[in-house]
């Protein structure tokens, strides 16, 4: 369904992604694993585009010079070269890092800017379809996003960024910060958005353990390097990977 080809990523004379191939099937969920500062925001918005905003802006604006090389495909298109908003029509949608909801907007006003690619029919659907898999989000539907816990954000996050309609949904650490109830409750959703919806996802996460369980194919990341890959079986089996990477 997606993939990335020989990706580097310069922030000045900085490598912060070296020569990174990574691919997602349809209907599988990633995962991108790399301990703080390995690179896994850079991909993130390398894949989604978001890294062309972010160079335009710092060109424009006299900053830091980016360089991004290397090809992505995406259901059989390259699409490279193609602006963010052009990507998320096409169905690849970020959900970013440390959520960045809307802090002064409801909960369904969050929701709604979400849908702006959706045609009224889809809004509803999905709007149903997010309060039956984040059931606390519709008792919150009025609540102001910025008085809301960190996993109830983290959920408004996801919710938003599904009313994007995504066939792709990529997930900066959503799990950060978070409490493992909470997180089990998330990772669990996660799982049930891709059986229930097929939409295929890539995570990224600091810690493997809490989402191992429901990858169905990882890449480590360390330095901006990917230095391992593997199904969750593979990954699983090999002593070294476990106690160096997921702590058990
Ligand atoms: P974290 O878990 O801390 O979010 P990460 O794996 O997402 O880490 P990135 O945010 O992609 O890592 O950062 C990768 C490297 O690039 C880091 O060394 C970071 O300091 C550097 N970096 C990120 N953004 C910029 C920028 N705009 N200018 C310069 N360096 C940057």
């Amino acid at each position: 369904m997606l993939e990335a080809n020989q990706l580097m990523v310069f922030y000045e004379n900085m490598l912060a992604l070296n020569n990174v191939s990574i691919r997602c099937e349809k209907n599988q969920i990633v995962g991108v694993f790399g301990a703080n500062s390995a690179g896994k925001s850079t991909l993130m918005y390398t894949l989604s585009g978001i890294m062309e905003d972010i160079r335009k802006k710092e060109e424009m604006a006299g900053g830091e010079r980016i360089s991004v090389l290397g090809d992505i495909r995406y259901l059989g298109e390259d699409i490279t070269g193609l602006k963010p908003s052009k990507r998320a029509k096409k169905g690849i949608v970020l959900c970013p890092e440390r959520r960045r909801i809307f802090k002064e907007c409801s909960v369904l006003d969050n929701l709604r800017i979400g849908g702006y690619l959706a045609t009224s029919s889809q809004a509803k659907d999905t709007l149903a379809y997010i309060f039956k898999v984040f059931p606390a989000l519709e008792k919150l539907q009025k609540r102001i996003g910025g008085f809301l816990s960190g996993g109830e954000q983290q959920m408004l996050a996801i919710g938003r960024a599904l009313m994007a309609q995504p066939k792709l949904l990529l997930l900066d650490e959503p799990l950060l910060g978070l409490s493992p109830l909470i997180q089990a409750v998330l990772v669990r959703a996660t799982k049930e958005i891709r059986d229930e919806k097929g939409i295929s996802i890539i995570v990224t996460e600091q810690y493997a353990r809490p989402v191992l369980p429901i990858v169905d194919y990882a890449f480590i990341l360390e330095n901006g390097t990917a230095v391992l890959e593997g199904t969750r079986d593979e990954l699983m089996d090999n002593p070294d990977v476990r106690s160096a990477y997921f702590g058990i």
